[in-house]
């Protein structure tokens, strides 16, 4: 059995963690966002693939979903002291990972290839792809004027009025080797509860990879990362208002519609099952909110259920 995941930052890392009980490692694959990227410090930063990287190495900080568990912060201390502005968190485990990988890409390699070697070396058993190696990068029009997604978010704390977001980069960008055969191969196709404006949004923005995945014959299934339109974290709201969607689960469904068999959202949501039904699509409900071992487990056995619900 092969599954596969859509996933940015947090919402859908912790779906996975759920997976990972009940799954091996072996038969999972991740197409991860790389819109957040960026060179901070001189460093190629990746947070969302770094987050893959470090859950499925068993590492990951999961108070966060960033960084390493137990990390330290000297580095950034030090810093601080030198560069008063260092407003991006860096831990010193952490900190070897970005050094490896803008060595790395500086001498010509691929994000796609570093992260590959990154997993080998961590003994990663998951294949964890970025969605491509071309340079794309989420830039929020705010009353601050135009921002990184990393300064909005990470310096400014959410907080700046959007008026709108773009994705420079993305309609030239190919997926990166195995992405798209991943899709053909998968048996069930997870679209995580992602932010869908700035994480699910640019990889199924990646030619190629929405056709790819409505041609899959794949069981395909998206979780909701919002109950009564609102997010459990994060800017998901702010961005869909950017963009001119309602901030409701109806909505995200409807953004999915031509992609998935079944939207799972919260028991407690308002939106109708009628109205997803709608769409096409199957409405499943459950307790989407994944605050313990437990809840991440409960969710991940539903999702996969949907596959056996249907062959
Ligand atoms: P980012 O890369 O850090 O922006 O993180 P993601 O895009 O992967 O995740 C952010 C989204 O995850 C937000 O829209 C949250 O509402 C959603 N999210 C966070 N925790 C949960 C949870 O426990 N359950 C669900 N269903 N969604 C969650």
């Amino acid at each position: 059995m092969k599954v596969l995941f859509l996933s940015g930052g947090r919402g859908t890392p912790k779906l996975i963690e759920g997976f990972r009980s009940i799954v091996r490692d072996e038969a999972i694959s991740v197409i991860v966002n790389t819109a957040d990227d960026e060179i901070i410090y001189g460093l190629y930063i990746s947070p969302d693939v770094d987050t893959i990287v470090y859950l499925f190495s068993n590492q990951l900080d999961t108070e966060k979903y960033w960084g390493i568990k137990g990390d330290t912060f000297n580095f950034m201390k030090f810093l601080r002291r030198l560069l008063e502005d260092s407003w991006f968190n860096l831990g010193d485990r952490d900190l070897a990972m970005h050094i490896f990988r803008t060595i790395m890409i500086q001498r010509g390699l691929k994000l796609s290839e570093v992260t590959k070697i990154v997993c080998r070396k961590l003994g990663v058993k998951s294949k964890i792809m970025p969605m491509t190696d071309s340079q794309v990068r989420t830039r929020v029009i705010t009353e601050l004027g135009e921002l990184s997604f990393q300064e909005f978010h990470v310096k400014y704390r959410d907080r700046p009025q959007v008026y709108s977001i773009k994705f420079e980069g993305l309609s030239e960008a190919k997926p990166s080797e195995g992405v798209v055969k991943a899709i053909e191969e998968a048996n069930i196709l997870v679209i995580g509860p992602s932010n869908p404006i700035n994480s699910i949004g640019p990889i199924l923005g990646v030619r190629g990879i929405r056709e790819a995945i409505c041609r899959s014959r794949a069981v395909k299934v998206a979780v909701s990362p919002l109950v009564k339109g609102r997010p459990f974290s994060g800017p998901a709201d702010k961005f869909m208002r950017a963009c001119g969607l309602e901030v409701s689960s109806l909505s995200i469904a409807n953004l999915y519609k031509d992609l998935i068999d079944y939207f799972v959202l919260d028991f407690e949501d308002d939106v109708s099952d009628e109205d997803i039904s709608d769409l096409g699509v199957k409405p499943v409900r459950a307790k989407i909110y994944m605050g313990n071992a437990d809840s991440k487990i409960r969710l991940a056995k539903l999702v996969l259920s949907l596959m056996e619900a249907k062959n």
